[in-house]
């Protein structure tokens, strides 16, 4: 598969829904492929009405005029067919009529729908001529005519007072079987709407000009339009592939069409493709359609972009919080000053000297100064080059023989019997609130009279500018008693305090905020 193989979205069916939602999707940089079969729903219609700006438009000249504004953006257009789609664990892949087999993270069906027709002989062939479904559609064009309606179903006393806005001329032929609701015919003998009965043998013509319906006794109604209930059915080809069935439009206890199910911003209940126009609502027309198709294409684009933003976080995370990361920060140069971290010098230097645990211990200079001060040290780190680092400079620092490393991951580390007189955490960030769980672990890994020291960047350091981004990551001192248990500690600071640093950007001078906690394990 190549890369043009390849696309953010693939659009199933390029009429008004499909294109629309294709403008916002290219215009949002994405990259699209519209498949589309060329056969719009109004396609038998000469001219769409009631789109503005477009009044009186052939079908397809505003379908070619759409493909042309959206190729401009860079969407592919391709005159094809789906015939397959199939979800795999990175999103789909549709498959076409013609063989082509592409990958999209997203789709959105646009099929549109198929209008099956009551079976009166001759009226297909009439279809969006003068056999019509729609009074704002083609409803204005045949005003002041003689207009039948065909009761096939409960649509026909909705039809009745619609057309009849339109001309005074306008008879309801009842099919066989269909029993208009009382309501309707009252209302009907109101407006002036006469009732026929008995299902139509024909559609009459001469020529290429209607004439009317030939009536169940053989009578002609001679008619200039004849208006009907079609029933629309969404297209099943490649619905199934996807595990999507079609859910039955139901009006007045009849089944009068099916639609795909979606929710408001159009999501069908396969997570990741989405649906709008007529597909969706058989009661959409044109523009409704395309404005749908524009709307949903818009929720398709802002799932992308959480997904891309999601990605990214991950990324994000994995380098600051995951060792691989670590171990190539710690196998080059230098990263780190080489001095203790001033609230461990602050709080440990009053502090007698016994086993202390270094967690995180980075590059080793905490461990060096806390050894130098004769303090027997644990140093430890989840990077294997962040210890090879500490040990050599901690040979170098003459206090080799007082620094042992140990590898491990305070994020799962348990101390088991062990004990420490001093646990130093310093800037050992997680998100999250993580740091409260590995608190608790390190407390656990403090001897009775010890004492536990936790530092880190405090959220107020936000405002510097320093650590844009960082929020979940920083913590305040208080947040990380609930860690120590009750009863067994004495807080002995809880503070934060100020100091100034450089800002890496700009080398200019900042205060930047510690959050300091230690606490001593009674004895
Ligand atoms: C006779 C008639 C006249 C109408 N006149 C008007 C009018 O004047 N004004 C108005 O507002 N509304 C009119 N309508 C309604 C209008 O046609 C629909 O509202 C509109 O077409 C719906 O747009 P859509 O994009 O959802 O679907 P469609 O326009 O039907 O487009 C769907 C597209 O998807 C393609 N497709 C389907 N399956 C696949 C597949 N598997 N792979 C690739 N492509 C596929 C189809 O070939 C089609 O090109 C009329 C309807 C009819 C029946």
């Amino acid at each position: 598969m190549t890369e043009n193989d390849s696309f953010d979205v693939v659009v199933v069916g390029g009429g008004a829904a499909g294109l629309s939602g294709a403008m916002t999707l290219g215009r949002s940089r994405r990259r699209v492929l519209v498949v589309d079969a060329g056969e719009p729903r109004n396609a038998p219609a000469g001219h769409a009405h009631n789109y503005l700006g477009r009044e009186g438009v052939p079908p397809l000249d505003l379908l070619a005029d759409g493909r042309a504004e959206v190729e401009a953006y860079g969407v592919e257009v391709t005159h094809d067919r789906v015939t397959a789609v199939t979800r795999t664990d990175h999103g789909f892949v549709a498959t076409t009529g013609s063989g082509r087999e592409v990958t999209a993270r997203r789709v959105l069906i646009t099929a549109g729908v198929v209008d099956e027709l009551p079976e009166v002989p001759g009226l297909t062939e009439r279809w969006g001529r003068d056999v019509l479904h729609c009074p704002y559609c083609h409803g204005w064009e045949v005003r002041d005519r003689t207009i039948a309606v065909l009761a096939t179903g409960p649509v026909a006393g909705h039809q009745g007072l619609l057309f009849r806005q339109l001309s005074d001329d306008v008879v309801i032929v009842v099919a066989d079987g269909v029993e208009l609701p009382p309501a309707d015919v009252e209302r009907m003998a109101a407006i002036g709407v006469r009732l026929e009965y008995g299902t139509p043998r024909e559609v009459v013509t001469e020529g290429d000009r209607l004439v009317g319906l030939r009536l169940a006794d053989g009578s002609l109604l001679e008619r200039e339009a004849i208006v009907v209930a079609s029933r629309p059915q969404v297209r099943l080809d490649f619905l199934t592939s996807l595990g999507l069935s079609p859910q039955t439009v139901d009006m007045g206890g009849a089944a009068i069409g099916s639609v795909i199910a979606i929710d408001p911003v159009g999501t069908t209940s396969v997570p990741g493709v989405y649906a709008a126009g007529n597909v969706t609502d058989i009661s959409m027309t044109l523009i409704g359609s395309a404005a749908h198709g524009n709307r949903v294409a818009a929720f398709v684009n802002a799932d992308l972009a959480a997904e891309d933003a999601d990605r990214a976080v991950a990324e994000r995370r994995a380098e600051m919080f995951e060792q691989p990361a670590w171990e190539e920060r710690y196998s080059g140069e230098r990263i780190w000053s080489g001095r203790v971290n001033p609230q461990l010098e602050a709080e440990a230097s009053s502090l007698t000297p016994g086993r202390a645990l270094d967690v995180g211990c980075g590059e080793g200079a905490d461990a060096i100064w806390l050894a130098r001060r004769g303090w027997s040290v644990t140093a430890l780190d989840f990077a294997v080059a962040a210890l090879e680092k500490t040990t050599a400079h901690a040979t170098e620092a003459g206090v080799g023989d007082r620094v042992t490393t140990r590898r491990a991951d305070v994020r799962s580390w348990e101390p088991g019997g062990e004990r420490w007189d001093l646990v130093s955490s310093q800037f050992v960030h997680l998100p999250d609130g993580g740091m409260v769980d590995v608190t608790r672990r390190l407390a656990s890994a403090v001897a009775p009279g010890g004492v536990l020291l936790v530092v880190g960047h405090h959220p107020d350091d936000m405002a510097t500018g320093l650590r844009h981004g960082h929020r979940s990551f920083l913590f305040t001192p208080e947040s990380l008693i609930p860690a120590l248990e009750d009863g067994e500690w004495e807080i002995e600071v809880c503070a934060v305090r100020p100091r100034t640093a450089a800002d890496p950007h700009s080398g200019e001078e900042v205060t930047v905020r510690d959050s300091v906690l230690r606490a001593r394990r009674l004895g």
